[in-house]
């Protein structure tokens, strides 16, 4: 059922591929063995076609296992899926944007990646001190990428709007997608409307704010939690859990939205969510949870001349 669903919800990029509105995050800061390539496969298995990964993420090879198991399956064929890897902050150095790549890949066990994006606009040593090399820089090593064919489009991630105002003054090739944090608590409008105007989609990394259990709420807005009222009343008119409607908000503002899980139920749940839209009003009123608050603060970097935040 999901399958033809997944399929044929993807918005255009201004390089004129596509790109599910819909993906699977893969990020765990403490992944058990064999956890991230069983929740690619059963993402794929439900009607996922949109994998995120990261070289930082060190789960590059059980992301390709995945995804290779399920062609060897006949689940899927590569071009069927689209899959996003980034580089991390000490490759940005022009000569080192193509190798780094080309590692992933081989972590991967694909010949191209559908989307690479530079995953930080400040680049670091590698012993994590800060360097001077400007993303300008590093965007011609993109470029190259893609040239080479590599990597079939490509982005930035966690670029503010100067930052890529900037980039796109200086760029042959308009990078496809920026992707940020987005949820109720921090909506995003500007960068939003920003990124619509120059044809950029934005995609949404912790898609579900400090909704799941795993977050620290001492610090986050009180509102929304798991069981907020607001939510919980749109919910309940459309058959679904406040997770999805959150979900639904975010495609409904016209992002792209990237929930991670390693439970298969919350996976399909996460993906079924193309049966019903959010009207106008309700949108507004997810609006209003708006706090401008970070999940991913990274303070680490706050004295980086790049730092976005
Ligand atoms: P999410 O908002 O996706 O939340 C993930 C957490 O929510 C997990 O603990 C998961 O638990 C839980 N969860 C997922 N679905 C449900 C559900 N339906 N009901 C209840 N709980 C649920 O946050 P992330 O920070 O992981 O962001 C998503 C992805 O975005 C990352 O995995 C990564 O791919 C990308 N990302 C990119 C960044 C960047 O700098 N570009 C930064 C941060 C993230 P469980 O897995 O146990 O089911």
């Amino acid at each position: 059922m999901y399958l033809t669903m997944a399929k044929s919800t993807t918005v255009k990029l201004n390089d004129g591929r596509e790109i599910p509105v819909l993906g699977l995050g893969t990020y765990a800061r403490q992944g058990k063995s064999d956890e991230c390539r069983l929740s690619v496969e059963s993402a794929i298995s439900c009607g996922y076609r949109h994998i995120d990964t990261a070289s930082f993420y060190n789960n590059e090879d059980e992301v390709g296992l995945g995804i290779n198991n399920m062609i060897k399956e006949g689940v899927v064929t590569r071009e069927e899926v689209f899959l996003t890897t980034k580089l991390w902050n000490d490759q940005h150095e022009e000569a080192k944007v193509v190798p780094a790549l080309e590692e992933s890949l081989k972590k991967l066990g694909l010949s191209y990646v559908d989307l690479y994006l530079i995953h930080w606009p400040l680049a670091t040593n590698a012993d994590g001190s800060s360097s001077d090399i400007d993303y300008l820089e590093t965007w011609r090593g993109m470029e190259k990428c893609k040239e080479l064919g590599l990597a079939k489009s490509i982005g930035v991630s966690n670029f503010n709007l100067q930052q890529l105002e900037r980039l796109l003054s200086n760029c042959k090739v308009i990078p496809v997608v920026n992707q940020v944090e987005a949820n109720p608590n921090l909506t995003q409008k500007k960068l939003l409307e920003y990124c619509k105007s120059k044809k950029i989609v934005l995609t949404a990394y912790t898609p579900l704010g400090s909704m799941p259990e795993i977050r620290d709420r001492t610090k986050a807005p009180p509102a929304p939690t798991m069981d907020d009222p607001i939510l919980t009343a749109m919910a309940k008119k459309y058959n679904k859990v406040t997770t999805q409607i959150v979900l639904r908000y975010l495609i409904d503002c016209g992002m792209v939205a990237i929930p991670k899980s390693v439970t298969p139920a919350r996976i399909a749940q996460n993906i079924d969510i193309f049966d019903f839209a959010l009207t106008p009003e309700e949108v507004k009123k997810i609006d209003e949870f708006n706090a401008d608050f970070r999940v991913v603060a990274v303070a680490v970097w706050k004295d980086h001349k790049n730092f976005p935040f």
